[in-house]
């Protein structure tokens, strides 16, 4: 609202000035208000309208209703004042226009530039490898379980057929949380050494048949060197079913590796351990770098050790103690039997894209990670 201007009853130049002071206080602060110019338009017509604007109201309260003698010193001050206002208004759409301007300039779009590209990551090379091995189990039909990386005592060993100072417990340096020792040997807590654990929470969850592939992060206390890590990545399968025989084990991993190295490479076979399985075996394929000569032209193999095979997993059939320990959920080892098999995720990464030092998946350098994408 523009400002309504009071009577005069004192005309003396020290009462005028007080009150041209008032007023010009109520211009300022109305004209710092004024954004747009239909505000300032307001704004305008309040100060400056011919019928009964703020100059009409001081032309009528003030100069004509001042007496004779007073007239002239008025008659300055109305005419200071006006002057005044008429620089304030002029003043008010300028900034309006400035602000507007400022405002559209910002608003300017050129659509003929061209777009920014922001760059859309990829997979690792590790993960890309885990979900292809993923993706040869999803066509025979496994779906996929995962699991808590930090796990328990029982489930990590003494489930899996590891009792408390089982000699192969050695070959896992495990590492454990700090603290546990007040609580029994089965609760402790460590970062699971494999992804097999997954398999006994699945199993207590879930009924036979199971066909289950298990990827994941797994932990051991390995000094990082071209082929250690102390954190690496396993992928690890399990079918549970009447009546499976180690001929359903040889197939489905002769399929898997075919699909995953190429249809020519070829399987073997060889004995091994693992407190879980029983039989157990190691799984070699023919090396798909020398195509199973050990020789690349004059060169040695060194992927395959010129031996032409290399080894890729280890399997073998679910040991009936297993079984025991899910045997309430339906796991009975007298009526069903099973295979498991694991393998290390990054080993497999590593042989599929001919990379010799397994430090570089985890150093998280663009300009070694830009050529898997
Ligand atoms: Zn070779």
């Amino acid at each position: 609202m523009a400002y309504t201007v009071p009577k005069l009853k004192d005309f003396s130049p020290a009462a005028l000035d007080k009150a041209a002071a008032k007023l010009l206080a109520a211009l300022e602060q109305e004209a710092a208000g004024v954004t747009n110019e239909s505000g300032w338009k307001t704004f305008r017509d309040g100060w400056m309208a011919r019928k009964s604007g703020v100059l009409t109201q001081v032309n009528d309260l003030w100069l004509k209703a001042a007496p004779k003698d007073a007239k002239r010193d008025v008659g300055q001050q109305v005419n200071e004042l006006k002057k005044r206002v008429e620089q304030t208004i002029e003043a008010a759409l300028l900034r309006a226009q400035g602000a507007a301007t400022s405002d559209l300039e910002c608003e300017r779009l050129d659509i003929t530039l061209p777009g920014i590209q922001r760059p859309i990551g990829a997979e690792h090379p590790v993960i890309k490898t885990m979900n292809e091995i993923i993706a040869v189990f999803r066509n025979l039909g496994y779906s996929v379980e995962e699991g808590p990386e930090i796990e328990t005592d029982y489930y990590n060993f003494e489930s899996l057929n590891f009792p408390p100072n089982h000699p192969a417990r050695d070959m896992q340096d495990t590492l454990f949380i700090a603290g546990q020792e007040s609580k029994p040997l089965r609760e402790r807590l460590l970062l699971r050494t494999h992804t097999s654990p997954v398999q006994i929470r699945t199993m207590e969850k879930m009924k036979p048949p199971i066909r289950i592939v298990i990827p994941g992060r797994v932990y051991r206390n390995d000094p990082p060197d071209a082929s250690h890590s102390p954190v690496f990545h396993q992928i690890e399968g399990l079918a549970v079913d009447t009546n499976i025989k180690f001929g359903d084990l040889k197939g489905t991993l002769d399929h898997a590796m075919k699909a995953l190295f190429g249809s020519n490479v070829r399987t073997s076979f060889r004995p091994s351990f693992f407190p879980f399985t029983e039989p157990s075996a190691e799984l070699l394929v023919s090396c798909f770098i020398c195509g199973g000569s050990g020789q690349r032209g004059s060169d040695p193999c060194r992927p395959c050790k010129q031996t032409g095979w290399i080894e890729i997993l280890g399997c073998g059939m679910v040991d009936p103690n297993v079984f025991q320990f899910v045997e309430h959920n339906g796991y009975d080892p007298k009526r069903v039997s099973g295979f498991a098999f694991g393998m290390g995720a990054d080993r497999v990464a590593l042989l599929k894209y001919g990379v010799d030092d397994l430090q570089l998946f985890f150093q998280g350098d663009v300009r070694f990670l830009r050529q898997f994408a």
